[in-house]
């Protein structure tokens, strides 16, 4: 039976992550979000906070805590600002937890351990120029040369790119099956980005987000030792495939926090503003739109919960977190779409913030499986075409915190 009350240790991982957000990312976030940078005190106030690595077992450098908390984690990091629980989704989500799963106890104690620790930060590369939801259509190769691989290739879209020490990177190890587009000629390996060959740079101009590092990866001819390898050759879609199942959760849990950052700031200034001599919080129609995100708030919340129970017993949940991620994104954009709305002009200037949340909710639409993608997942499982089959390779069993 699923039980949705919290454990202490689950608050209190709560109550860090709020403490993050409102003294540290709310009270600077108009000015980052308008230089388009990283507000420079986030990630040492996340490191102090162990926000960076307290999901992963203690023997690894982190707390031991659950999937409940890191959801916890996000939900209240991205009421302060997206960019804040996107460090979360890649750092922890893409990288640490991957690595966790999959990776060898060399590979552990040599980038998972220093991860953990928030001395080092991670990200994943998947995307390319030319290919996103197509994970099948990327170019990058890595060709086995003696003890190393000579990895060439792009990355693009990258969160964290250009501030990142390690990667966890998908290439084409198999040239033939590339051609067939076969995904088991596809690998992953751990690349540092200080190895020669490696250059990075971020993107401006972005619709949201813009508080957060996006950028590009370029490899060029780039010597991977073999040892950097993740699990075998052949086994980087089915990596990628998890490390999706975990993204994809942080990214549902933190919708719920934005929906709430709407709903807030709704009711404060739905109290605030008069119009024909009433406060328009007394307007049906304004009652209607913030009783939606009420609504969506609350039914958003349980999907990322199931999601989160299912993956503390080490069970698959790629049906369920495809669901919490495609509904809380679905319902975080209609919600700061009529967060704009309730603010009328006000809502248009960045005077407040829920111009801000109209331009993050966007980005969580198209990352991590776009909205296109969940809806052919959910349709799939349900018409008897997608059905998952248990991995070749068991699931961390996280303990309850
Ligand atoms: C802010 C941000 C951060 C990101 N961070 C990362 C990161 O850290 N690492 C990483 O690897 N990637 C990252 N991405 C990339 C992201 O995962 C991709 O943008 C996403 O997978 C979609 O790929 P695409 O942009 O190439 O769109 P495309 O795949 O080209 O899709 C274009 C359109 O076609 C639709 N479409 C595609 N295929 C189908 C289909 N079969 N049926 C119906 N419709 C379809 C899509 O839904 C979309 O509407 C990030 C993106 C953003 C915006």
């Amino acid at each position: 039976m699923i039980d949705f009350s919290l454990t202490e240790s689950q608050l209190a991982v709560r109550d860090m992550a709020r403490g993050v957000a409102s003294k540290i990312i709310i009270p600077k976030i108009t000015e980052y979000d308008r230089k388009q940078e990283m507000n420079p005190e986030l990630l040492p106030a996340m490191k102090a906070a162990n926000l960076l690595g307290f999901c992963i077992p203690e023997q690894y450098g982190g707390l031991g805590m659950d999937y409940i908390s890191l959801g916890l984690a996000c939900e209240e990091l991205e009421y302060g600002d997206t960019s804040a629980r996107v460090i979360l989704s890649v750092h922890i989500g893409l990288f640490s937890l991957p690595v966790l799963t999959w990776a060898n106890e060399a590979q552990k104690k040599k980038y998972l351990i220093p991860a953990a620790k928030g001395e080092k930060l991670t990200t994943f590369g998947l995307t390319e120029p030319a290919a996103g939801s197509d994970a099948v259509g990327i170019q990058t190769t890595a060709v086995k040369q003696g003890d190393h691989y000579i990895m060439n290739g792009e990355k693009m879209w990258i969160s964290l790119a250009a501030v990142a020490d390690y990667f966890l990177v998908f290439a084409w190890t198999d040239l033939e099956k590339k051609k067939k587009r076969d995904h088991s000629g596809l690998s992953a390996f751990i690349v540092e980005s200080k190895w020669p060959g490696v250059s990075t740079g971020t993107l401006h101009g972005k619709l949201g987000v813009r508080a957060g590092n996006t950028g590009y990866i370029a490899f060029s001819d780039v010597k991977v030792p073999a040892e950097n390898l993740v699990f075998k050759e052949g086994a980087g879609f089915k990596i990628a495939m998890f490390c999706l199942d975990q993204g994809r959760y942080t990214v549902a849990a933190g919708s719920c926090g934005l929906i709430r950052a709407c709903r807030d700031a709704c009711v404060t200034y739905s109290h605030q503003r008069k119009t024909f001599e009433r406060e328009i919080g007394e307007h049906q129609l304004v009652k209607q739109m913030i009783a939606n995100m009420e609504a969506a708030y609350e039914y958003s919340t349980p999907l990322w919960m199931k999601a989160g129970w299912l993956k503390n017993q080490g069970k698959r949940s790629t049906k369920e977190t495809s669901m919490a991620k495609w509904i809380a994104c679905r319902e975080a954009e209609a919600s700061a779409a009529n967060a704009v709305q309730v603010f009328g002009a006000y809502g248009f200037s960045d005077e407040y913030p829920v111009e801000r949340f109209y331009r993050n909710s966007k980005g969580a639409s198209i990352y991590e499986g776009t909205r296109e993608i969940h809806t052919l997942m959910q349709a799939d499982y349900v018409l008897g075409y997608r059905k998952d089959r248990p991995i070749e390779h068991d699931l961390p069993v996280v303990e309850q915190g």
